[in-house]
């Protein structure tokens, strides 16, 4: 697909690693795509903080335990203060976000409350605005205000209501135009090895790295497929995966990198990959799956072998010579073979 071929992309999990740097580098091809959509689940940058809830509910009477006068603080933020939401909101319009902290200071009331007999001191404190992964989108952000054909739009992968929202979104800019390339990135590694793996984490990654691309792929394939006059015109499904997704890889590599749930999900990624190469080949879409190699992102660590910019920029040539041959194939970011 040369640089003239692409003229609408979207990728998933583009607030950070892999799937920014795709969307930076789609702006410097010698033509850029007129629409790259940049999807992320959280454009605000804000998160859910329903585990830190949970894990200040348990935590409340385990330090109880410990000690006669335990100390008990949850981090909480003023989005989550219902006094500070009139001067806030329109600038972090963060629902879920916002909702969860003022649920937070509400349970640190309770607990204070609850457990001042026992001698438990309970405080909510806000930790002002920190630069952490939690500042990601806003790279973003800052990049789609320098672009204008950067989107930026919401999409949790995993849920159907914001895929549907963001195919609406997708279909008003596209205005009967097809969706040129489709590039599932979003992914999540949960460290677990044969003795720790536990049933709701493989559920909950098999639902982001697999469930995800296959409700994401559903909802646009009408805009990716290929009608009459455009028949020889081709458009293309990336799917994100890993080499630890490799069945014949698991002798060579299973000591170092167990991760259980992440290595079937990828597993069954290149299953989705190879059913969307035969299922959609009458529509004109091609589909493969790609390994970018070993890359320091927040998923990769600071050992990983290649940077985000040498992997993605290796996968920009995969792009630019994707043809209707690779389509059902599994290869590296040099576009080599990788076994299934
Ligand atoms: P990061 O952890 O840096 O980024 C993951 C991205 O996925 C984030 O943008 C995250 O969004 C997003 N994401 C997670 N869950 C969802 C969801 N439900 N909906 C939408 N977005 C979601 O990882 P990398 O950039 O390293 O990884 C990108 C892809 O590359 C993944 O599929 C990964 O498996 C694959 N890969 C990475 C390798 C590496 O060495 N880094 C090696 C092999 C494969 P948020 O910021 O909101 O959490």
């Amino acid at each position: 697909m040369s640089d003239e071929m692409i003229a609408s992309v979207l990728v998933t999990g583009s607030s950070r690693g892999i799937g920014l740097e795709l969307v930076k580098t789609f702006l410097k091809r010698s033509k850029p795509p007129q629409h790259v959509f940049a999807t992320c689940k959280n454009p605000t940058g804000a998160q859910e903080f329903i585990p830190l809830l949970k894990q200040a509910t348990q935590e409340g009477p385990k330090d109880k335990m410990c000690c006669s006068k335990a100390s008990v603080i949850n981090i909480t933020s003023e989005l989550g203060s219902l006094s500070k939401i009139p001067n806030v909101f329109l600038s972090f319009p963060a629902i879920p976000y916002s909702c969860s902290k003022a649920a937070l200071n509400m349970l640190t009331r309770l607990q204070a409350e609850t457990y001042k007999k026992d001698g438990i001191l309970f405080v909510a404190i806000h930790p002002g605005w920190v630069q952490t992964d939690m500042g990601g989108p806003q790279e973003l952000k800052k990049f789609s205000e320098k672009h204008e054909n950067v989107i930026v739009i919401r999409l949790d992968s995993t849920d159907s209501a914001s895929i549907n929202a963001t195919v609406k979104q997708v279909e008003k800019h596209l205005n009967g135009k097809n969706l040129d390339l489709l590039i599932n990135n979003a992914g999540v590694l949960n460290p677990q090895s044969l003795e720790t793996q536990t049933a709701e984490d493989m559920l909950q990654v098999y639902n982001i790295n697999v469930v995800g691309p296959m409700l994401v792929t559903q909802a646009f394939h009408h805009l990716l497929k290929r009608y009459g006059e455009e028949s020889n015109a081709k458009s293309a499904i990336i799917h994100i995966s890993s080499l630890l997704g490799s069945i014949e890889g698991v002798p060579k590599m299973f000591s170092s990198f167990p991760v259980i749930s992440y290595r079937c999900s990828k597993a069954a990624l290149n299953m989705l990959a190879c059913c969307h190469a035969v299922g959609y080949k009458q529509d004109g879409i091609i589909s493969l799956a790609i390994h970018p190699g070993w890359v320091r992102t927040d998923m990769g660590g600071s050992q990983a072998l290649l940077s985000k910019e040498e992997s993605v920029g290796e996968i920009m040539k995969i792009i630019s010579s994707l043809n209707e041959t690779q389509s059902g194939t599994f290869v590296d970011y040099k576009g080599i073979h990788t076994p299934w």
